[in-house]
C-alpha cells in the first residue's frame, strides 16, 4: 500500500465540518470500544448491528458516511485482536488493552462518501457532515493510479492545517542498487551512525537546534489569559514548532535510511532497546532527538526497495569486545576510543560497528527483523528473537508511500509514512 497525502486547502465553516467528523468518528470508536468492554467476545457481526444502533439513535453520527463509521470499528476490532494475538504470543515488552481516545486527529473514509474532481487536484466529500469540496496542494501523481485502487480516503489534523490521505493499494516499486557493499552501523549520541567503514554520520540534533525557540513559544502560552483566543494561538505556534522538529528528524532518518540500503547489499544493526533508554531521563532528550526508531523504520522499508539484506543483532558486548582480537575491553561511556593490547585502536564507535557486522555475518542474525510481518517500530523494545521467528508474516498495517518529489509531503501521519525523494 502506498500512501498519497495531500494539503487540504479549507476555508473556517470546512474546518469546523472536519471537526465535527472526526469527533464523530472518535465517538463511534469509543462507544464501540465501551461495548467491546462490556460484552467479552463479541463478534464482529454484533458491532456492526450496534453500529447501526447508533447511527439509529444519535443524528450526527447519521450524519456521517456510514463506511466511515463501519471504519471506526474496523479500527476498534483489529486494535482488541491484536492485544490478545499480542498476550496471546507472549510478545515481550508492554501492552495494553486499546484506549479510549480523546483527541483523535483522524477520520478515515473508505471508498464511499468522496469523490475525486477529475482534474484530480480536488476532492468532495458527500456525506451531511457538510465539508464540501476541498482543494488539494501537492504534487503527487494521483493519476497515474485508478480510482478503484484507492482504498481508504482520511482527512489528518496536523498542527498546521489539514491533510488527506489516499491510500493506494499498490506493490512496493523496486529500485537497483548503486553499490553491493557490507556494512554494520552503530548508533549513538555523538554521531547518528558510525559505520563500520569508519564512516561517521553527523548528528543534527534537529530539537537541540530549536529548543530556544520551542521553550520560547512555550513560555507565551502561560502569559497569555486562559480561555482566550491569544492563548490558542500561542498554542498553535507552539504546536508548529514541535512539528517542525518532528519532519526534520524524519526526513533525516529517512535519507541517509535510502542511502545506506541504495549502497550496500548487507546492512548489520544492533538491536537497541529505546523505550528503555529513554527512560533514562539524563538523555531522554537527545535520545528521542536521534529518531532512531524513524532509522530503523525506513531501513526496513528501503531494504525492500532496494532488495538489501538487513539484519538485526543483539547489542551484548558490542562495544567492549575487540573487533580483531575478540577481547573484552572495558570502558565507560565516556572513553571514545577502543585500544587494545593486540594493538588495536579504533574509534569507540568503529569497533562496535565491525563487531555488530561480524556477529551478524556469524550468527545469521535475525534476517528481515520486524519488518513487513509484524507490527512495526513497536518492537524496538523488545528482543527480536521472539518477534520475528515464530509470527506468521501478514499483510502489513503499516503503509509506505514513495513517488515524487513533492515540497508539501511529509511523514509521521497517525501511522503512516511517506517517502520524499
Ligand atoms: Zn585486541
Amino acid at each position: 500500500m502506498l500512501v498519497l497525502e495531500y494539503k487540504a486547502v479549507c476555508n473556517q465553516r470546512q474546518s469546523k465540518a472536519i471537526d465535527e467528523a472526526i469527533r464523530t468518528s472518535q465517538f463511534v470508536r469509543n462507544k464501540v470500544l465501551r461495548y467491546c468492554m462490556d460484552n467479552r467476545g463479541v463478534g464482529k457481526k454484533e458491532l456492526y448491528q450496534y453500529n447501526t444502533a447508533l447511527r439509529a439513535e444519535y443524528a450526527f453520527v447519521k450524519d456521517l458516511n456510514s463506511h466511515a463509521c463501519q471504519a471506526s470499528v474496523e479500527n476498534v476490532e483489529r486494535a482488541i485482536s491484536r492485544f490478545f494475538d499480542n498476550c496471546k504470543k507472549s510478545k515481550p515488552g508492554k501492552k495494553g488493552y486499546p484506549r479510549f481516545k480523546k483527541d483523535a486527529r483522524c477520520v478515515e473514509y473508505k471508498t464511499s462518501g468522496w469523490k475525486l474532481h477529475p482534474t484530480r487536484r480536488r476532492i468532495t466529500f458527500s456525506d451531511k457532515k457538510n465539508i464540501g469540496e476541498l482543494k488539494l496542494l501537492g504534487k503527487w501523481d494521483i493519476h497515474t493510479y485508478p480510482a478503484e485502487l484507492i482504498k481508504r480516503v482520511r482527512i489528518v489534523r496536523r498542527a498546521d492545517g489539514y491533510y488527506i490521505q489516499f491510500c493506494v493499494k499498490v506493490d512496493i516499486t523496486t529500485e537497483t542498487r548503486t553499490e553491493n557493499g557490507e556494512v554494520g552501523l552503530d548508533v549513538g549520541l555523538e554521531y547518528f551512525y558510525s559505520d563500520s567503514n569508519g564512516y561517521h554520520e553527523e548528528n543534527p540534533r534537529f530539537l537541540r537546534k530549536a529548543e530556544k525557540a520551542i521553550k520560547h513559544a512555550q513560555r507565551r502560552i502561560y502569559s497569555k489569559e486562559k480561555g482566550k483566543n491569544n492563548r490558542r494561538k500561542a498554542r498553535g505556534r507552539y504546536a508548529r514548532k514541535h512539528l517542525k522538529v518532528s519532519r526534520q528528524r524524519e526526513e533525516h532518518a529517512k535519507r541517509v535510511a535510502r542511502n545506506i540500503c541504495k549502497a550496500n547489499a548487507y546492512v548489520a544493526y544492533e538491536e537497541l532497546n529505546v523505550k528503555g533508554l529513554v527512560r533514562n531521563s539524563r538523555l531522554a532528550k537527545s535520545i528521542s532527538d536521534v529518531a532512531w526508531s524513524a532509522f530503523r523504520r525506513w531501513l526496513e522499508y528501503n531494504a525492500r526497495k532496494f532488495n538489501t539484506q538487513v539484519v538485526a543483532v543483539p547489542p551484548h558486548y558490542t562495544s567492549q569486545k575487540c573487533s580483531s582480537c575478540g577481547n573484552i575491553v572495558k570502558k565507560t561511556l565516556s572513553t571514545r576510543t577502543h585500544s587494545c593490547k593486540c594493538g588495536c585502536l579504533l574509534q569507540r564507535d568503529v569497533n562496535a560497528a565491525i563487531n555488530i557486522l561480524c556477529k551478524a555475518k556469524s550468527t545469521g542474525g535475525h534476517p528481515e527483523s520486524n519488518a513487513w510481518g509484524v507490527g512495526t517500530s513497536v518492537l524496538l523494545g523488545e528482543t527480536l528473537a521472539h518477534a520475528s521467528c515464530d509470527v506468521e508474516p501478514r499483510i502489513p498495517r503499516r503503509v509506505f508511500p514513495w513517488g515524487v518529489s513533492s515540497s508539501w509531503f511529509w511523514c509521521k501521519g497517525e501511522d503512516i509514512y511517506g517517502v520524499r525523494f
